[in-house]
């Protein structure tokens, strides 16, 4: 039979910590404690299964739950030695929720349960302490009104009417008339004329008396903790953080020790250890004469734990370690113990009855990511945890926000939002608004921070975003130009924000009605989306040798590689210092935007505009040596590791210039008229560019266009060896749906190598030739694909694009609805879509892998630096992961955890072995190769 009521009490009981889906977190981690003989107060646990009853039932309970709860209560009392409901020796107790996964403050607590007019007396005669009483009782109607008959009662006053508020105000006017400073100043007689008073109200407003019987309180305690599963906070709650609503919460009965029984009493919170810096020192704060609430609500300022974490403001306040130092040590000691037996951070609720210490709560604390870096690698010092868990306790996410300053948490707390847009790039960052580039760039070099405020970015905005501390946009999604520049640069960003109006001829931006200046103070926190008016201050994250060290363990357990998506020497060298393995990604056209782009880019619209082949030829060759710089320089700095150039893949029309002055000189270059030029320009503009003539369309159209890359990328290699490096390119074929592509650019491909081998003098070069697999035709002809390819990367931003038919650079306007509305859970272009791109990915890899065993597969789309979508690719099998420089170690990371996490067939993380390819046989071998 199901056992639906768990006791726990003095060295004994039912349950265990490894029980939480059964007893939640406070029930499970309560048992433990009592096992391990740790002061608990006794009582028992309802169990969730006793929740999904009660729903399933018409909110009622199994038969047997009364029976077990009175067996149970037996013996709580036999352990506390009193009685529920006895006149003389009174046994009170609360009642609380207690879900799998904490929910902070988000369901129902009743304390003080059995204080009635038949126990009043005896607990008064017993206690000596008529204030205490009368104070408990008072506590008791307040809570009790207002969650058993207001709230579980399916009652909802308006704004500012409940019975708690009504109650509270009634407190309040006391002590107000008669100048009573806290509620421990107002008097016995005082409290129980209150009481009295409460009860009136209580029958006036609900039309019920207070119920005097302890069995009454007790089942009605009982049933609002269940309903408060349900309640309007819950629900939000456990929609955000994605809790099941078919868990349930359990209800947790307990005897109750007080706080509030005078001097020698008190409550308190506390971490085993800072959670804030992860300082190995215990740390929380308590208050004399007082309850749990007391604490946590802000109604008295608690007061420093010990000496040793005193601040500036609480310097003068008493600490229990010098107030109450036997106390304080038996605490200490149970912090230990609790640290040594869950090998974790604890955050932990005491209270202390006349003299005497109980513990009413432990769980694991959470914590910053700075403080989750920290107690990892103290922990692993101390020989807490190995090596496997130190890479389990830091999340990606925390680990982001080491790499970047971030916006003060503390004045992120205290200050609203304007406006919330999707973050972008992480970190934090505040300045002046501009609202042009070239604002931008000016603002910075006489010495000022801004921040660019645009409708949307394009490549003309570079240099502004460059110079900009952040950017901010009113449309773009997560993949949009400003988002990928930005990350790329490891820069703060938020796009899509759709509260905002800009105006950018009158140089204002609107939000909610109030206008904002240029010169205007804005702060952006790109890692939530955040934007808000003013300056927030920043916390800089500073070098850490821990982080490097604990990178360090990480690699230990990862087994796919991590390579970057890197387009300049620079970001390489950066990515480099991350730990990247290789650039999976390297976006040519990236040349054309940025620093020292302007002569390069004038050579592309030139090569862009041209008309005819000769034109166009004349155009490749003089962009040739930029564009070989830029190869050959990246792939020096990754000397040795391989370096994936992606052939151009431009939306062409982006390209063209907008501007008088720029289209009259580049008419003027190529020797034709102003209307001439605008007739060709106009003849490039495309309805749908994205699914336009780019990426390898271009090569087919212009095969001259990939002869150029292509030879730049030989040379370079050849060039780098024979300068005493190790050059690996890759050459990654874009926006492939079909083998015949494929096939069709490996023969200029061909070519090209037999050239270059021919004009250096060498037998081979070593390189690799393969395809993005972005399209989804690609991914279900993925057999026929790998006959052509020796290795894949998804393109998972335009596989999600045309997965799901949704314009990247417009998902502004619509995603953030649907992910509102529960249409979708999350953004697919941040969080992959594992459920219908991924089974693209799954079916590519399987099918490429039946005609090419060996076929190396890795993604380089934004979602290699995601964590959950790291975790996916490890599972499917991918040989690597390729994200922004920044993003390096949080995949290396996730990648590990994924791997700490098992149960999926592991690719290996060394490459296939790469074979350099003979000079003049180069054609008939390879496509030798291809058949195998
Ligand atoms: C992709 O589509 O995922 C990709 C990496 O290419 P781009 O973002 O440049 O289109
Ligand atoms: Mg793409």
């Amino acid at each position: 039979m199901q056992k639906d009521v768990y006791f726990f009490g003095k060295g004994k009981s039912d349950g265990r910590a490894d029980m939480k889906n059964l007893l939640g977190g406070k029930g499970a981690n309560l048992a433990e404690m009592a096992l391990l003989g740790i002061p608990v107060p006794a009582g028992f646990t309802i169990t969730t299964e006793v929740c999904t009853y009660f729903y399933q039932h018409k909110q009622s309970y199994p038969a047997t739950l009364k029976k077990d709860v009175e067996a149970a209560l037996k013996k709580v009392e036999g352990i506390m030695g009193m009685k529920f409901g006895d006149p003389k020796n009174p046994l009170l107790v609360s009642v609380r929720s207690g879900a799998r996964k904490s929910m902070p403050g988000m369901m129902e607590t009743v304390l003080n349960v059995g204080l009635c007019t038949a126990t009043i007396p005896g607990l008064i005669a017993k206690t000596n302490n008529d204030r205490f009483v009368w104070d408990a009782y008072r506590r008791l109607i307040m809570m009790y009104s207002d969650v058993v008959m207001e709230k579980a009662a399916g009652i909802e006053p308006g704004e500012g009417r409940g019975i708690r508020v009504q109650l509270d105000k009634m407190l309040g006017e006391l002590k107000k008339a008669k100048g009573y400073k806290t509620d421990a100043d107002i008097p016995a007689d005082e409290l129980k004329d209150l009481c009295d008073k409460f009860k009136a109200r209580v029958r006036e407003v609900l039309g019920k008396d207070f119920p005097d019987d302890p069995k009454e309180q007790l089942w009605g305690g009982i049933g609002a903790v269940f309903s408060s599963w349900n309640g309007k906070r819950a629900v939000s709650y456990r929609r955000i953080e994605h809790i099941p609503d078919e868990w349930g919460t359990a209800v947790n009965v307990q005897a109750m020790v007080f706080g509030n029984m005078g001097e020698t009493s008190a409550t308190g919170v506390a971490f085993s250890r800072n959670p804030a810096t992860g300082e190995n020192k215990f740390y929380g704060e308590w208050l004399t004469n007082a309850q749990g609430e007391d604490v946590v609500a802000g109604i008295r300022t608690p007061f420093p734990l010990n000496e040793a974490t005193k601040g500036d403001q609480t310097r003068e306040l008493p600490s229990l370690e010098t107030a109450m130092a036997k106390v304080y040590q038996d605490l200490d000691k149970i912090r230990v113990r609790l640290e040594k037996h869950f090998k974790d951070m604890q955050d932990i609720e005491f209270t202390i009855q006349e003299g005497r210490l109980w513990m009413l709560q432990c769980r694991i604390g959470k914590r910053t990511g700075t403080a989750a870096l920290n107690m990892a690698m103290d922990m692993l010092h101390e020989r807490l945890i190995d090596e496997k868990e130190a890479v389990k306790r830091v999340s990606p996410d925390q680990l982001d926000e080491l790499l970047h300053p971030i916006v003060d948490p503390a004045a992120e707390k205290t200050s609203a939002a304007m406006a919330v847009g999707l973050p972008a790039g992480p970190g934090g960052a505040n300045g002046q608004i501009v609202f042009t580039a070239n604002d931008a760039v000016e603002w910075a070099k006489s010495g000022k921070k801004v921040i660019l405020v645009r409708e949307e970015t394009n490549p003309e905005d570079v240099e502004g975003m460059r110079a900009a501390e952040g950017i901010l946009t009113a449309r773009g999604g997560m993949t949009s130009h400003a988002a990928l520049v930005a990350r790329g640069w490891g820069k703060c960003c938020i796009v899509g924000c759709s509260a905002l109006h800009i105006d950018v001829h009158a140089k204002t931006m609107t939000v909610d009605g109030k206008t904002y200046r240029e010169g205007d103070q804005i702060t952006l926190n790109g890692t939530r989306g955040r934007v808000y008016a003013g300056k927030l201050p920043m916390v800089s994250s500073t070098e850490n040798p821990r982080f490097v060290a604990y990178m360090k363990i990480v690699d230990k357990f990862r087994t796919i590689g991590v390579r970057t998506n890197a387009d300049t020497p620079d970001d390489a060298l950066k990515a480099r210092s991350f730990g990247a393995e290789g650039i999976g990604l390297f976006r040519t056209e990236h040349m054309f935007y940025g620093k020292n782009s302007e002569q390069p880019l004038f050579l592309l619209r030139k090569m862009i505009v041209a008309s005819t082949e000769a034109e166009r030829r004349a155009a490749l060759n003089e962009l040739y040596p930029f564009v070989k710089k830029d190869i050959k320089d990246t792939m020096a700095v990754m000397d040795g590791l391989p370096v994936t150039v992606r052939l151009l893949d431009p939306p062409l029309h982006e390209f063209v210039p907008q501007r008088a002055d720029e289209r009259a000189k580049l008419a003027q270059s190529l020797g034709i008229s102003a209307d001439e030029f605008s007739k060709r320009a106009e003849a490039l503009h495309e309805n749908n560019p994205m699914m336009g003539h780019r990426g390898v369309r271009l090569g087919i159209t212009y095969p001259e266009i990939t002869e150029m890359q292509v030879r730049a990328i030989f040379e370079s290699a050849v060039e780098l060896v024979k300068e005493g490096k190790k050059a690996l390119p890759e050459i990654m074929v874009p926006v492939v749906g079909s083998k015949s592509e494929l096939v069709h650019q490996r023969a200029i491909v061909d070519a090209i190598y037999a050239e270059v081998c021919a004009k250096y003098g060498v037998k081979s070069i070593d390189y690799l030739y393969g395809t993005m697999i972005e399209v989804p035709r690609a991914a279900i002809t993925a057999d026929k694909i790998a006959e052509s390819a020796e290795f894949f990367s998804f393109g998972t931003n335009d596989l999600t694009q045309m997965g799901f038919g949704f314009s990247r650079d417009d998902i502004g306007g619509f995603v953030p609805d649907y992910v509102e509305k529960k249409v979708l859970p999350v953004d697919p272009f941040q969080v992959l879509d594992q459920e219908g791109v991924g089974q693209l990915i799954q079916i590519a890899i399987e099918k490429g892998r039946s005609t090419r065993p060996k076929l190396k597969i890795g993604i380089c789309g934004e979602h290699g630096g995601e964590p959950s979508s790291v975790g996916f690719c490890y599972r499917v099998g991918m040989n690597y992961v390729s994200c922004s420089p920044f993003r390096v170690p949080i995949a290396r990371l996730a990648a590990a955890q994924a791997a700490l996490a098992g149960g999926a067939p592991a690719a290996k993380k060394a490459a296939p072995k790469r074979a350099a390819k003979p000079a003049r046989k180069a054609a008939k071998k390879s496509t030798a190769k291809r058949r195998r």
